[in-house]
């Protein structure tokens, strides 16, 4: 016979969004489930370049990717791909991206972005002190590296919307550049984000996560999700393989495999994903004190515990086409040019960010069924947004503290 189990929440997917999200609502006393066939953090959340990054406020679709976007599809060294044969399956995402990208439509989704990312450190530092995560954080900063030609100050769309959102960014000489980070080869000059932080090991900041939600009493079923059910208005049906469980709220946070079960429940939500890569070295002592991303490379160098990750690049192609080996080799060429010495490659991944066409995430109750709340699309920026995203999703389950306007990140906002 089935296995029933009930629970205040059902949480689908224990990537860092999920853990954030089971971890406070245990805290508030609240009896909860996580499902997920996979190990948690497993996912996109394994293996991304590990920065907190409240800077960064300009979304993926902006005027100044719209005017490079001929020769960033036909560059084979472009950090921005994709995957032929998912052309006909991508068109739809991509015709909304590219509408998104048109300066009106950026700036107002900067903004609303910009709005989540001002608590984003705050509620890290909130988060990490409760689960006794801090160990696994530095606080050093972000570098924005400029090899070849240092943009004026109001030269890129980017960096004059931080400056009109009170971004704090600190344009660096070559020789301020050099002082900061003396293993970098000579550069033109660079933009610092003092806010920004990184983790030194992604991998473990999720296990340690569950372990924490674990310890306030969190439950976590090994199973994938098949079917979403609505039962009598107050309660949700998940049923997953041979195991049932009703939950007065379900959590919606499965990543870039969302979007079958939101349709589940009427909803189309044009979630996709931009497939991103990383390799690491093995080194005892990294180069770098804090994470680097050489523009031009389209990537993140991260110090990060006994290796030196580099992280990134986007390439459109779906959830199912094999890791690329063209990714990888760019990655590495990319990143010899910067450390020229580095020993062979250690390791090599493919991973999905769960991405929106407005590079906004989907934060809410689901139109239909006010039990069932939306946490995914990070896109980018889910390791830096998890702790604010949490922070909202308990609100909307105990009904306090809801920040007043969330209608950015509505699910039903491409209807
Ligand atoms: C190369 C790269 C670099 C990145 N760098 C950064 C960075 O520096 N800073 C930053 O903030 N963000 C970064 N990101 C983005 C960040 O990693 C993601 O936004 C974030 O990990 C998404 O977290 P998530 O919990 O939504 O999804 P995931 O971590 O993907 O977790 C989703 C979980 O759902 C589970 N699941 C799927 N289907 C089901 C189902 N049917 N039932 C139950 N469970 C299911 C999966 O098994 C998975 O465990 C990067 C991403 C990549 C790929």
């Amino acid at each position: 016979m089935a296995e029933l189990i009930k629970t205040d929440v059902a949480i689908v997917g224990a990537g860092i969004i999920g853990l954030a999200i089971a971890f406070r609502l245990a805290g508030d006393g609240r009896e909860v489930v996580v499902v997920d066939p996979n190990e948690p953090g497993s996912g996109a959340s394994y293996g991304n370049a590990g920065t907190l990054a409240p800077y960064a406020c300009a979304p993926v679709g902006n005027p100044d990717v719209l005017r490079n976007l001929p020769s960033l599809l036909v560059d084979p060294d472009s950090p921005f791909a994709m995957r032929l044969a998912a052309l006909p399956a991508l068109i739809p995402w991509l015709s909304r991206f590219l509408w998104q990208a048109l300066p009106v439509h950026a700036r107002r989704n900067a903004y609303a972005l910009a709005d989540l990312l001002k608590d984003a450190m705050p509620a890290w530092r909130e988060l990490a002190e409760e689960a006794r995560l801090s160990d696994l954080l530095r606080f050093e900063g972000c570098l924005y590296l400029y090899r070849g030609r240092m943009p004026r100050d109001d030269g890129e769309w980017g960096a004059r919307l931080r400056s009109e959102l009170g971004v704090r960014q600190e344009r660096l000489t070559p020789e301020e550049v050099a002082r900061m980070e003396p293993a970098l080869p000579p550069a033109a000059g660079g933009i610092f984000f003092p806010d920004a932080a990184h983790t030194v090991d992604p991998a473990a900041l999720t296990s340690r996560l569950a372990a924490a939600a674990a310890a306030r009493g969190a439950l976590f079923e090994r199973a994938r999700a098949d079917r979403l059910e609505p039962q009598d208005g107050a309660m949700f049906r998940l049923v997953c393989g041979d195991r049932t469980i009703d939950a007065r709220t379900v959590v919606l946070a499965a990543g870039a495999w969302s979007r079958p079960l939101a349709e589940q429940a009427g909803e189309n939500i044009p979630l996709d994903t931009e497939r991103g890569y990383h390799i690491e070295f093995a080194m005892d002592a990294c180069p770098i004190k804090r994470p680097v991303s050489p523009i031009d490379l389209g990537f993140y160098v991260t110090p990060m515990a006994g290796r030196l990750r580099v992280a990134g690049t986007v390439e459109l192609g779906g959830l199912e086409a094999p890791l690329n080996p063209n990714r990888i080799a760019l990655l590495e060429r990319g990143v010899r040019k910067l450390f020229p010495d580095l020993g062979p490659v250690q390791s090599k991944w493919l991973g999905f960010r769960p991405s929106l066409p407005d590079s906004l995430p989907v934060i809410g109750p689901s139109r239909g069924y006010p039990n069932l709340i939306h946490a995914f699309g990070h896109g980018h920026l889910g390791m830096t947004l998890a702790g604010v995203t949490s922070r909202i999703v308990a609100g909307l389950v105990e009904r306090r503290n809801v920040p007043p306007n969330l209608d950015a990140f509505r699910p039903d906002r491409f209807a």
